[in-house]
């Protein structure tokens, strides 16, 4: 089998990656739905693919991994990856966890960030109201993460929330300080969540990046009598293009509250210092940012074998990549905690641009994972020809 081409349309605010073969097999990829300015950066690759063997995934990859980096130039080599997997398995006649090595759970936990209700501001009072809503959701999410410090807009909200200035226009880096009145106002959010959420629920809180290493401590601390499952993004995260290793290592070995990173980190080499020094306890590589769904394998793998755990996270995709994602975190380690679940633009849940996926996706908290050859999930061609743009026109082709 041949490459013969390699597609990408923006469909329902989702730039999807095809590629096509000289066997009529295609495979599907796709890319966070906030970066559809990437359509000619995956188009770019074409050339390194054509007339490569699709179900050598590896040697594929490892060609592409080089012209790739942190968030966002991963994204595409990533998508590309996924598509290959999807071939892989359309061809084998096999889901694609089983050329991953196999499943280790029938279904994959999965936690809640943005589906649902948005938090309608930053005092206590909204984060219980918030957390009441989200607990109402019929999805039965077990754990749930809301924004705290420099991550949404509590920063922002608040003129003394931290020494430094409030930069505006994303994707604009904040970072500074955090005042005594900031960090109380922290703690007294969270105490508000755990207030509803009891011991039943799992609480995350994603909370960078912005903090300097004394106030992400002081944090950490502070927030140790409530048990919060992990805090995500301290020092480093969104879009940055290195990784605060030693940074991490200070405030992880500080605290007994949980810390984790990783959501713009780039292949298995772009984590090893932080997994192999113990930096934070959790990593959240995203397999559409990470290099793909086996280098996001590779990466629990060596993570496992520190004593780190993992919850991947994923960003406003959609069902192709929650395949993606479900397939390769049903093969991963018992360091496995949890997938984010995407906050996908709903055309992609409610309406009919796929076929394939299970409805409802999520139940008591789990998606089951697909026993259908590939990634298990087509696109209905009738009903995305209708809403393909014009520059798009020769996705199908
Ligand atoms: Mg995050």
């Amino acid at each position: 089998m041949k490459i013969t081409g390699l597609k990408c349309a923006v469909i329902a605010q989702t730039p999807v990656v095809r590629i096509t073969t000289d066997e009529g097999i295609d495979g599907l990829g796709q890319i966070e739905a906030s970066k559809n300015y990437l359509k000619p950066h995956v188009l770019f690759y074409e050339r390194f693919i054509l007339g490569e063997d699709p179900t050598n995934v590896q040697r594929i990859t490892m060609k592409l991994r080089r012209f790739g980096g942190f968030k966002p130039w991963g994204s595409s080599v990533s998508a590309i990856e996924m598509a290959l997997w999807d071939i892989a398995g359309k061809a084998a006649g096999l889901p694609v966890y089983k050329l991953l090595g196999g499943k280790v759970r029938d279904k994959v936990r999965v936690y809640n960030t943005a589906t649902g209700p948005r938090l309608k501001g930053y005092s206590p009072e909204d984060y219980a109201e918030n957390a009441r809503e989200k607990l109402a959701l019929p999805h039965g999410f077990k754990i749930f993460k809301f924004p705290l410090g420099f991550h949404g807009g509590m920063f922002a909200s608040n003129p003394k929330f931290f020494y430094g200035e409030v930069e505006t226009g994303y994707p604009h880096p904040n970072k500074g300080y955090v005042t005594e009145l900031g960090l109380k106002h922290c703690v007294e959010c969270v105490k508000a969540l755990k207030e509803v959420l009891g011991e039943e629920y799992g609480l995350a809180l994603d909370c960078g990046p912005g903090f300097p290493i004394p106030s992400a401590i002081k944090l950490a601390k502070a927030l140790e009598p409530f048990n919060v499952m992990w805090l995500e993004d301290l020092i480093t995260g969104d879009y940055y293009p290195y990784t605060e290793v030693e940074a991490f290592r200070i405030v992880k070995s500080s605290t007994t509250t949980p810390i984790h990173t990783g959501e713009q980190i780039y292949l298995r080499e772009g984590f090893r210092d932080l997994i192999e020094r113990n930096a934070v306890d959790i990593i959240g590589p995203d397999p559409c940012d990470a290099g793909g769904i086996a280098e996001t394998k590779w990466i629990a793998e060596l993570a496992d074998l520190h004593g780190v755990l993992i919850a991947p996270h994923s960003g406003l995709n959609g069902p192709i990549e929650l395949m993606a994602a479900v397939h390769m975190a049903a093969t991963l380690p018992k360091n496995f905690i949890a997938l984010e679940f995407p906050f996908a633009p709903q055309e992609w849940w409610e309406g009919n641009l796929v076929k394939g996926l299970e409805k409802p996706v999520v139940k008591d908290g789990f998606v089951e994972v697909p026993d259908k050859p590939g990634l298990g999930i087509e696109l209905n061609e009738k009903a995305v020809r209708k809403v393909l743009r014009e520059e798009d026109k020769d996705f199908f082709e």
